[in-house]
């Protein structure tokens, strides 16, 4: 998959982006759930003028804070991945990541919040 088209987010996608995602406007501090599909956890969104799918957390990011850089990964501070919330996002190399989410725990398990905002706790299997 290339992300050579994917530089910059058009006012469209922005708008496309927001259907797909459901927020609270009072507690803008939650995480962002993804409506839209999901793989492997994580949102995805296909963009017609870049001709493929990309990751909604990326686009995200992209969007709202600035480029994606070669070589880093988006990294969900929050440990939702089908989280949106570009405060929630930061970049960093592929290594932190990986350090990172092997000190807080396996890979199958993600904090959700629930509609009060109050994190629980949950696994997640295999699907
Ligand atoms: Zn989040």
């Amino acid at each position: 998959m290339s992300y050579e088209k994917f530089t910059h987010v058009t006012d469209e996608e922005i708008e496309l982006f927001h259907s797909r995602v459901k927020k609270d406007p009072s507690t803008p501090d939650q995480c962002w759930e993804w409506q839209g599909p999901l793989n492997n956890g994580y949102g995805y969104l296909y963009i017609k003028r870049v001709g493929h799918v990309v990751l909604s957390h990326r686009l995200s990011y992209l969007a709202f804070k600035g480029p994606l850089l070669k070589k880093m990964v988006i990294d969900h501070m929050c440990c939702n991945r089908n989280c949106v919330n570009p405060d929630h996002l930061r970049q960093v190399t592929y290594q932190v990541n990986l350090t990172e989410n092997t000190k807080k725990g396996p890979l199958n398990k993600v904090s959700r919040y629930d509609e009060n905002g109050r994190m629980i706790k949950q696994s997640k299997g295999v699907q």
